[in-house]
């Protein structure tokens, strides 16, 4: 299948090299050089604009930061036309992106007008997910969308979930995330009472892991440094989910609880742990760094 993919940050990079190794003919697009290098290198081809890539495309992957960059992407910024109005053909668009629900009903209903497929497919798994292929699609759209959608996303993910229609996969997701936040915050905060009482914070995780604390946070993506080799705590937050996108996502969890009516005062601590965090000029490294918020001493 000839797939356009636009945006090759921490996910959409190795997403996007998946899709190669499962035999796609890739053409990608990234506002970073060194991003399309490297999908380059990994059997992609590249092309010198969005509105490039995705000529003949039979499939538009997006996988951008925010809310912003998918509606300048597809409707236009500045009085720039958007994708929308130069795709041709009948492509399914798919975007990865997290970002309102709003924003995804916006984009699917511009997208229906001019008689394009369009599903919002947020991801769970983080980056370890995205390069191993593992991660879950939670999709918004409908079963005609879902079913297209499928067997792309198949290529890049083992669950893939269909949450309702469009907009109904970033509701889950922003769910998924506003307790993610929670549990990564809290997580934290234990470490370091179990350290400042004079634990060793790998016994401690052991000890949580294998009990009623265990949590995905601890389990897979331990936010203190040294503990876990392969997390980003131990490569000094780097890479990973950036804690400006966590202050992102809780900000989304807050906005929906707002139009629902709904009471969140565990993700309002959480947003605003995140956002104190990224306000503290660690809004480009790994979420798992809020354990500095409760370290006294420097690593
Ligand atoms: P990132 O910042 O690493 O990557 C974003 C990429 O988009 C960058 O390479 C940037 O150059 C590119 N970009 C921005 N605007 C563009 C445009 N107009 N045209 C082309 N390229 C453009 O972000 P990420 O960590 O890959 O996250 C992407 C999305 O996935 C976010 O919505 C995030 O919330 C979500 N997400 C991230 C993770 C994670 O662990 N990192 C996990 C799940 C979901």
């Amino acid at each position: 299948m000839r797939i356009a993919f636009i945006g090759l940050g921490n996910m959409g990079g190795p997403m996007a090299t998946n899709l190669v190794k499962a035999g796609h003919d890739v053409c990608v697009f990234d506002l970073s050089e060194q991003a399309m290098q490297t999908l380059e290198d990994a059997g992609a081809s590249r092309a010198a604009s969005a509105e490039a890539v995705t000529q003949e495309a039979e499939v538009v992957v997006s996988m951008l930061p925010a809310g912003a960059h998918v509606k300048g992407l597809y409707l236009g910024k500045d009085g720039a036309p958007g994708l929308l109005d130069t795709l041709s053909g009948n492509p399914l668009i798919i975007d990865a992106s997290t970002i309102a629900p709003d924003d995804s009903r916006t984009v699917g209903a511009a997208a229906a007008e001019r008689g394009f497929a369009f599903v919002d497919a947020p991801v769970s798994g983080g980056v370890g997910g995205a390069v191993a292929g593992t991660l879950s699609f939670i999709v918004g759209g409908s079963d005609e969308g879902f079913e297209r959608a499928k067997p792309v996303l198949e290529a890049m993910g083992k669950n893939i979930f269909h949450a309702g229609e469009t907009g109904a996969g970033q509701v889950a997701k922003i769910c998924n995330n506003m307790l993610l936040g929670i549990l990564m915050s809290g997580t934290a905060e234990a470490l370091a009472l179990g350290v400042e009482n004079g634990l060793d914070p790998a016994v401690l995780s052991e000890v949580m892991k294998q009990s009623s604390g265990g949590n995905w946070a601890l389990n897979g993506y331990n936010p203190w440094p040294g503990v876990m080799e392969k997390a980003p705590a131990s490569n000094g937050y780097q890479g990973g989910f950036h804690t400006d996108l966590m202050a992102k996502d809780l900000g989304l969890a807050w906005e929906l609880a707002l139009g629902s009516k709904s009471t969140v005062p565990m993700g309002s601590q959480a947003r605003n742990l995140f956002a104190l965090h990224a306000a503290n000029g660690n809004g480009g490294l790994d979420f798992s760094s809020i354990q500095r918020l409760y370290r006294r001493d420097e690593d």
